[in-house]
């Protein structure tokens, strides 16, 4: 990489003579302020408040679009670039309505910081403000407030440059400038929304999050995007214990810093709704009535054992972690002897060229590479639903998947004589089913997850269970932290009897006389590490924010 050497703010530095000054500038930790420019999109440099001084220069230079050169000599602190970036401020305040106490973006707008770090904090400007057009439905699930606008282009330039249509564009001129879909259409691309993270104001807004909290009021965890075999790595947004939003985390090898509308709106609903399954169930006297953990492990375990090895069969999960689906599948080898595991490969819908994949699970790769298939003879999916068609599988234990909404298995379910299921929320298979566990959703565990590249990734729980509360209160830890932590992430709100499948399964397994030993996913993680070929060497804290390649593919035996 061919090299200049510069000087910044008196520092000297070495960088790739193809970067700008704003993007040498930002390798090296020194921060230039910037509206217009971003990362993952071309430069446009309207904005002008990344003015920096550059000596031999008549005028000041613009940051974004001038490109470092052997001894260029840079300030971006000294007075007159102060001056400017004040003047830029007030420029771009002129007629921005200043309405912080009711915007969306407050508290995670770049216009708010800027206006506190780089303007003068009063205005000369006496004269009315220009008025625009306010909540206009630029799109289906984006809201535009014009007034808000600073004319930054950054939307237009996603949609050309990485949604891949030209759906916006800037009309009229001056202060009467504002960005517009052509008559008749609308912002509606698979990725529209992330318009609304790169908007540095809060003119263009989630429809559907608009005024539900204040950003200060949330909680954000580090987690993945179940909608898809991508992946894409997300921070779950919570405020009293409920999810309110999804936003886009930033893994070049994953994702960049987008993610899909489907994904930010459509997979995370299911934590939140009244279908949720409260606590284990069993079926009696042809009704599905609510019990305690232990009677539900306890008949689940007694009607396991009274079927033969080949009467039984275990259908594993593209939707559950690689820690449920391995537990999974050693409690069929190890407890209940049997062959038959699969699990469903029939979720495929349309991709793109962007993020978008055709497989709908997020963790299929992981499934499959930790032991959820036919083994040695064993019967696979269709072959298990084509046994139970016949009467020679008599039970089915299945975990986190709605098997009964896939063509012709509804009506092999209602011929078992029994069907043990883990699920989250109320479906098809659960109408089914004589026990139903109540299974934590992805955004209530701790685990891992397999994306189409073997690219391993962590969840983590962003809303807590009755479980981990429990747990929690059994923890030593001061009153205070406690109330901190009870109150401050999680809030008040709603709790369900919740638990993750690997222990659900390591509970039966336990009555059945086989102890896992296992007391959080990390330990199921960590022996995954040591059984499985391509995980060894691996662990949580390798995993880390951004995911970790398996080291080669491998289907266990
Ligand atoms: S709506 Fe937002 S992103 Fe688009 S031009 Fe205006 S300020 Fe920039
Ligand atoms: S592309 Fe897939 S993983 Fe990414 S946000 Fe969309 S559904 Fe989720």
């Amino acid at each position: 990489m061919p090299t200049v050497k510069i000087t910044l703010d008196g520092v000297q530095l070495e960088v790739d003579n193809k970067k700008t000054i704003i993007e040498a500038a930002r390798e090296n930790n020194v921060h230039i302020p910037h509206f217009c420019w971003h990362e993952k999109l071309s430069a446009s440099g309207n904005c002008r408040i990344c003015l920096v001084e550059v000596e031999k220069m008549p005028k000041l230079a613009i940051a974004c679009m001038t490109q470092v050169a052997e001894g260029m000599i840079v300030h971006t602190k000294n007075e007159r670039v102060i001056n400017a970036r004040e003047a830029v401020m007030e420029f771009i305040l002129i007629n921005h309505p200043l309405d912080c106490p009711i915007c969306d973006e407050a508290g995670e707008c770049k216009l708010q910081d800027y206006a506190y770090k780089y303007s003068k904090g009063f205005s000369r400007f006496i004269d009315d403000k220009n008025h625009k057009e306010k909540r206009v439905e630029i799109g289906p699930r984006v809201m535009f407030d014009a007034e808000r606008c600073i004319s930054c282009s950054r939307c237009i330039r996603f949609c050309d440059e990485v949604a891949g249509v030209h759906q916006l564009q800037f009309v009229q001129r001056g202060d009467r400038v504002t960005i517009e879909t052509f008559p008749g259409e609308s912002l509606d691309n698979p990725y529209s929304m992330n318009v609304v993270d790169i908007c540095p104001v809060g003119a263009l807004t989630n429809k559907e999050f608009r005024f539900k909290s204040r950003v200060w009021e949330m909680s954000f965890t580090d987690s993945v995007c179940s909608g898809c075999a991508r992946g894409c790595n997300i921070e779950i947004g919570v405020r009293n214990n409920e999810i309110l939003r999804l936003n886009p985390r930033k893994n070049d090898d994953v994702n960049s810093v987008w993610m899909c509308d489907h994904g930010r709106l459509e997979t995370w609903k299911h934590v939140n709704a009244e279908t949720r399954i409260k606590s284990p169930m069993i079926r009696k006297e042809g009704q599905l009535v609510e019990v305690g953990w232990d009677e539900a492990i306890a008949k689940t375990a007694s009607e396991l054992k009274s079927f033969g090895k080949n009467e039984i069969a275990l259908l594993g999960s593209a939707y559950a972690t690689n820690e449920d689906n391995y537990v999974f599948a050693k409690f069929a080898r190890e407890v209940l002897g049997t062959k038959n595991i699969d699990f469903a490969r029939h979720h495929s819908g349309a991709d793109d060229a962007v993020l978008i994949r055709a497989d709908k699970t997020p963790n299929a790769t992981g499934a499959e590479i930790v032991g959820v298939h036919p083994a040695d003879g064993g019967l696979s999916f269709e072959k298990i639903i084509a046994g139970i068609k016949e009467g020679k599988i008599k039970a089915v234990y299945a975990m986190e998947c709605d098997f009964a909404s896939l063509p012709g298995v509804e009506e092999a379910l209602s011929k078992l004589e029994f069907l043990a299921v883990h699920a989250s929320n109320e479906n098809a298979t659960t109408k089914h089913a004589d026990v139903v566990f109540a299974a934590s959703t992805y955004a209530e565990k701790n685990g891992t997850i397999t994306n189409f590249q073997q690219r391993v990734q962590r969840i983590r729980p962003a809303v807590t269970t009755l479980e981990q509360d429990r747990a929690m209160d059994n923890f030593e830890m001061s009153r205070w932290d406690k109330f901190a932590a009870h109150n401050d992430k999680w809030g008040k709100g709603p709790r369900r009897d919740a638990r993750p499948s690997w222990k659900i399964v390591a509970s039966i397994a336990g009555v059945m006389g086989t102890k896992f030993k296992y007391n959080t996913a990390d330990d199921v993680f960590n022996e995954i590490c040591q059984k499985v070929e391509g995980f060894k060497g691996l662990s949580f804290l390798k995993v880390g924010k951004k995911g970790a390649l398996l080291k080669q593919s491998t289907v266990t035996a």
